[in-house]
């Protein structure tokens, strides 16, 4: 079976991630977190202390900075020069900076790059904001994931009380909102859905029920072809 090109989008924590590794691990493909990449630079940029206006400098630290995503086991890892900083990248300090980060446009230019190259051979299923519109336009599945912002603020919640982290309810949900505003009004590739992306809403469903949706939609276009 031809190895195609799977892009789901959508905002903070609409549960693009866990299906989109579920989705890869039941296809056999390679699952690319894009918004991994984008926090792996924002890693880059709080450790070597960088102005976070300063796009140039931002610019030369994104080229020379080296940032892998590597499949161990069952999980995806990420690599900030050769150093795993998978909980890392997730601080909250990295999601209060890390909108203002992936706005500029020549920062975008060469993450886009980069994941296009992951892309290339195909049999992938690459997660983030703006897979659909700019970075994989032909890809053949498109999947737009939204759900109401009450709804994404408690997965969080969820999410961190069983790591075991303290955490807001409200907090969250002011977070997630305000980055979702910024990226989705920046001029550079906002977050949207591409006019060929299927919208699914998962804010009644459950991880396994919202995967499942997606394989459909999957299953169809195998069907078609
Ligand atoms: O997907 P995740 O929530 O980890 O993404 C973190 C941030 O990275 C987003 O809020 C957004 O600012 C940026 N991002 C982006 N384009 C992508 C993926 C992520 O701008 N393709």
């Amino acid at each position: 079976m031809k190895k195609i090109k799977i892009a789901i989008d959508g905002p903070a924590a609409s549960g693009k991630s866990t299906t989109a590794k579920l989705i890869a691990q039941k296809l056999g493909y390679l699952y690319i977190d894009t918004g991994a990449m984008y926090r792996a630079l924002t890693l880059a940029i709080i450790n070597a202390k960088t102005d976070t206006a300063n796009e140039s400098e931002i610019k030369k630290l994104a080229l020379s900075c080296k940032i892998e995503l590597k499949q161990l086991k069952t999980e995806l890892h990420t690599f900030l020069n050769d150093k795993d900083v998978s909980d890392a990248i997730r601080l909250p300090e990295i999601n209060q900076t890390i909108s203002q980060i992936s706005a500029y446009p020549e920062i975008r230019k060469i993450m886009v790059e980069k994941q296009r190259e992951l892309a290339r051979d195909g049999g992938i299923v690459m997660d983030g904001r703006d897979i659909g519109t700019v970075v994989l336009p032909d890809a053949e599945v498109k999947i737009f994931m939204d759900a109401k912002l009450r709804k994404r603020a408690e997965r969080r919640f969820h999410e961190l009380q069983k790591k075991g982290v303290k955490s807001n309810l409200k907090e969250i949900e002011k977070e997630i909102e305000n980055r979702d505003n910024i990226d989705s009004t920046r001029t550079a590739s906002p977050l949207k859905p591409a006019e060929d992306s299927i919208i699914v809403d998962t804010s009644n469903l459950t991880i396994e029920e919202q995967t499942d949706a997606c394989l459909k939609l999957i299953n169809i276009y195998f069907e078609k072809v």
